[in-house]
């Protein structure tokens, strides 16, 4: 650079210093991202050291890839690997159709990979799933906005209401149908690794039998019991989750879903849904970041919420019948490493849950799908050393996984600053179910979070915000509603 440009450059930055810092900062950060583009690393970087593997596979009679699990995530990697013509073993604990306790909330990345599947379109003429039109949210200080999004939406629905007992059948029975070799009430007990054949053995629960396979894939839910013993995953669990269904004619509920925040209980939320028979699902999830607030409390606010939360109550009605509360844990955040050799973790089993929401069907399957397509690439080139296998685990954390950590801290400054959510909700009062929409993008990981700070978002919640603390101050808040007729 010529002295004359370094000589104007420092008189600039000595001239407007705030300016300087902000550009210097930007430029780092592009900078930051072009390294990180030019030094990653391509499978064709690795050598070839399994050429033959189809031919060899056929003699020895191992297959190219076992999956542990066939909820969402192992289900849908069954199906695209055996799709790209893969010998894909598929091994499930249980028999479908059988009960996982969740939300039953699908939402639009799920559904665009059902579509994709040709499983959606059965899920509805079966009526084994309900499109949720009308949904919205229930702010901590009360304020309230129930949208409808079919009109705006089109073809794909924001979100579809599906019992597991459904779903899941549906994705491990197209797996099947693709050419996975599924094999249920085969629960996996132990899997061992011979690095210099370069196959796992996996082991089944209550027997002898055992399969070989090049690559296994741990999708084997939130608790992770493969991946945590062969050291990849490292902590338990972080959150947890009550689901109880609420007989269809014993509830008030008018809308297809609609999400409660609590003030003392955030940044968790309770949540109502409803099932083609007019049968609701009532949720509670715990989410990390309040110290008030531990998975030992979920009976509390399980039943705490029903009974005394005034939204929530008048929702259920005096008659609702519930089922018995049942609960399950949440790995939310994303696990920092989710591959070794010839191995790799998907799904809940490696945290792939978003903390703001507790919703992880969508990601568990976007990832199976990733995975399998990176799979098919490894099988080609024949290296499916850790350092190979760690190209997966960085992309599944540019697609989604690196957001998480902005959800982490959204979620600390809700608990913090309630009103932020009071300010959200009175925002999408006043914008309507466009605003609803994107909001809806940005929770469920279709947009990045950090697209809450453009101006379209940041203007008129700063203006609620604004507004609402003024309000607040002289007394003067109406409660902002729109109900369904
Ligand atoms: C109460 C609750 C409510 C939730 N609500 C929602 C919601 O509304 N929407 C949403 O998107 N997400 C929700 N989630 C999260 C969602 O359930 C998970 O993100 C999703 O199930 C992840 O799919 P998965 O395939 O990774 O794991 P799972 O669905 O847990 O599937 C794992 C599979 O592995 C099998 N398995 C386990 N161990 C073995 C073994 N040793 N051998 C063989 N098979 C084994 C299990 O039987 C199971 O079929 C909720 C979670 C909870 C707990």
């Amino acid at each position: 650079m010529a002295p004359e440009s370094v000589q104007s450059l420092l008189l600039f930055a000595s001239d407007h210093p705030v300016w300087a810092v902000v550009i210097t900062v930007l430029s780092l950060f592009v900078l930051r991202s072009l390294l990180k583009k030019l030094l990653k690393q391509k499978i064709t970087n690795f050598p070839r050291k399994f050429p033959d593997d189809r031919e060899k596979r056929t003699k020895e009679g191992f297959y190219d890839v076992a999956v542990v699990g066939a909820g969402p995530a192992g289900s849908t990697l069954g199906y695209y690997l055996a799709k790209a013509g893969r010998n894909c073993l598929l091994l499930e604990k249980k028999k479908f159709p059988r009960d996982k306790y969740c939300g039953d909330a699908v939402c639009k990345t799920a559904i665009e990979i059902l579509m994709d599947m040709g499983i959606y379109e059965k899920l509805i003429k079966e009526n084994k799933a309900r499109i949720a039109d009308a949904g919205g949210l229930c702010s901590p200080g009360g304020l309230s906005y129930i949208g409808r999004s079919k009109e705006i939406l089109g073809e794909v629905p924001a979100a579809l209401a599906c019992k597991r007992w459904w779903l899941d059948e549906a994705i491990a029975m197209a797996a099947k149908r693709a050419g996975a070799h599924l094999m249920e009430n085969s629960g996996v007990r132990d899997a061992v690794f011979d690095a210099k054949a370069g196959l796992w053995t996996v082991y089944l629960e209550d027997s002898d039998k055992s399969y070989k396979a090049r690559i296994l894939v741990c999708a084997d839910g939130a608790p992770s019991k493969l991946a945590t013993k062969l050291g990849i995953v490292k902590r338990p669990p972080d959150g947890s989750c009550s689901r109880a269904y609420v007989e269809s004619g014993t509830h008030k509920f008018k809308a297809d879903g609609c999400i409660f925040y609590h003030r003392d209980m955030l940044p968790g939320y309770s949540a109502l849904f409803r099932h083609p028979n007019n049968e609701l699902n009532y949720c509670v999830y715990l989410i990390p970041g309040n110290p008030k607030v531990t998975n030992d409390d979920l009976p509390y606010w399980h039943n705490f919420l029903m009974k005394q939360d005034p939204n929530i109550s008048k929702s259920l009605g005096p008659g609702a019948k519930l089922e018995r509360m049942k609960a399950a844990s949440l790995r939310l955040g994303g696990e920092p490493v989710s591959h070794g050799d010839h191995v790799l973790v998907v799904g809940d089993a490696a945290g792939m849950i978003d903390p703001m929401t507790g919703e992880g069907i969508h990601h568990a399957m976007e990832a199976g799908k990733m995975a399998a397509k990176f799979l098919d690439e490894a099988m080609h080139h024949g290296n499916y050393d850790k350092d190979v296998m760690k190209l997966y685990h960085e992309a599944w954390m540019d697609k989604f996984g690196s957001d998480f950590k902005w959800s982490f801290a959204i979620c600390q400054l809700l608990y913090r600053f309630p009103i932020l959510l009071d300010a959200a909700t009175a925002a999408i009062a006043r914008k309507g179910d466009k605003f609803l929409a994107a909001w809806a993008d940005i929770m469920t990981g279709r947009v990045p979070k950090i697209h809450l700070l453009r101006p379209e978002f940041v203007i008129v919640i700063t203006f609620e915000l604004v507004s609402l603390i003024i309000k607040r101050a002289f007394g003067i808040e109406k409660k902002r509603e729109k109900k369904l007729e």
